[in-house]
């Protein structure tokens, strides 16, 4: 496992993840990772850490989280072989569901999973978000997790809003790419 971030990536996260200043309300500086989608070096970078990261820990799921968990999660689940699982806000996913009243930085959501999402008790899961700010979007998906009878391995931001202290939130371990 290799979880040290060499300088390249680092600078390549510094240099392509974009402040914005104000939004979604004032006060807020969004840290948008559309810059960093579509730079095809960094991104690819950061898939190649975290595959060289995740290749050891025997995962059989990775869980995004709604929506940009889902852009990192799909395509590091497709890189390890292993299924993908989304989490969503509530109203979005169409069968049967466990529901998880979270907050936001910004305001207040449920997010909600399939009951059925694994397809074993304990299943090893990773639980993949751009971004943990006070963590309460990741606590609320720990829960939905444990709830659907998954065992939450490890929860990875990209980005840690460190100052926050969300990551004293979750249960479970943590690992953050880029701490700010
Ligand atoms: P939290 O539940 O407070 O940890 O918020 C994390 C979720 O909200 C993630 O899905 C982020 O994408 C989003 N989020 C919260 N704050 C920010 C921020 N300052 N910049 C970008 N995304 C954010």
């Amino acid at each position: 496992m290799n979880s040290k971030i060499s300088k390249k990536l680092e600078t390549l996260l510094l240099k392509n993840i974009r402040d914005v200043y104000d939004f979604p309300k004032k006060g807020i500086i969004f840290k948008d990772i559309t810059t960093l989608l579509s730079n095809p070096e960094a991104f690819s970078t950061l898939l190649d850490h975290l595959e060289n990261r995740y290749n050891t820990f025997d995962l059989d799921y990775i869980v995004g989280i709604d929506a940009r968990g889902f852009i990192f999660g799909a395509i590091l689940a497709d890189r390890l072989k292993v299924g993908f699982v989304p989490i969503r806000k509530k109203g979005k996913l169409p069968s049967e569901t466990f529901g998880q009243k979270y907050s936001l930085e910004y305001g207040y959501d449920e997010l909600e999973i399939h009951k059925d999402a694994f397809n074993k008790k304990n299943a090893r899961v990773l639980l993949i978000d751009d971004l943990i700010a006070t963590g309460g979007s990741a606590k609320a998906a720990e829960s939905l997790i444990k709830k659907a009878c998954g065992f939450c391995v490890e929860s990875c931001f990209i980005v840690e809003l460190e100052d926050l202290k969300g990551s004293d939130n979750l249960d479970g371990r943590v690992y953050s790419v880029l701490k700010i």
